[in-house]
């Protein structure tokens, strides 16, 4: 599913540096990726969907060199074929949280909003607890509601890969257990792969395999 090699990247105006020589993942499997504050955990999830480039090297994702595309073709793979739970929601405070959750349905000519998509949002909002603040905006939710929603909008799309940024990082015990039940279920229905970043290590073996970041680390990075 995800082939990396020889990948190099840096921010300008940064000592950052990350390198992974060689790292597979294969479909269907369920990462967990580990490791310290400011190790280049989300830099890789960015790098992964194509949000960065790498300065060297190769980010395969299926049948698609993703480090090798334009800025439109990344985009609109990305928002087809990856759902991403960023570690800052990145909801849209002008849209109410039915229209953030169906936004990836309006901005690619690659996905097609129909009724049925409609009514799998609000049931996946169900599932999720948020049915009742639908019509609401990002600013009227707590921390948790407006992770739940970002986490409905990433999973919409049946996505074969999910990119997900501590997605259970502000929720309680309860709405964490449940939630990361629902995200692993999507991904089983729908045969996608998994890679989470996240800081519960109670949760780490829920998943097939775990990536400490450490090792991927190197040159005068914190
Ligand atoms: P993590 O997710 O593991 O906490 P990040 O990938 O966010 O780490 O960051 C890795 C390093 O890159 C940190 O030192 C951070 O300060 C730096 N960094 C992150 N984003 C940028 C950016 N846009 N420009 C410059 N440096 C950045
Ligand atoms: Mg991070």
């Amino acid at each position: 599913m995800i082939t990396i090699s020889n990948l190099h990247f840096h921010y300008p105006n940064s000592e950052f540096r990350l390198t992974v020589p060689e790292s597979a993942v294969s479909s269907g499997e369920k990462i967990a990726v580990v490791g310290p504050s400011g190790s280049g955990k989300t830099t890789l999830l960015n790098l992964l969907a194509g949000i960065l480039t790498p300065d060297q090297g190769k980010v395969q994702v299926g049948e698609v060199a993703v480090s090798e595309q334009g800025d439109a073709g990344r985009r609109d793979f990305r928002i087809s074929n990856i759902g991403f739970i960023f570690q800052d929601f990145e909801l849209l405070d002008y849209l109410s949280i039915l229209d953030n959750i169906l936004h990836p349905y309006r901005i690619t000519g690659a996905l097609q909003l129909t009724g049925e998509v409609r009514q799998r949002a609000i049931s996946l909002a169900e599932e999720m607890g948020i049915a009742g603040h639908l019509k609401k905006h990002p600013d009227e939710l707590s921390q948790g509601e407006k992770q739940r929603a970002a986490i409905c909008r990433a999973l919409l799309p049946k996505p074969d890969l999910i990119l997900a940024d501590e997605a259970t990082g502000n929720l309680d015990p309860a709405n964490k257990t449940r939630i990361l039940d629902l995200l692993f279920k999507s991904v089983e229905d729908h045969d996608a792969t998994l890679v989470a970043v996240t800081h519960d290590h109670e949760l780490l073996p829920r998943f097939d395999r775990v990536i400490d970041f450490q090792s991927f680390q190197s040159g005068d990075g914190p």
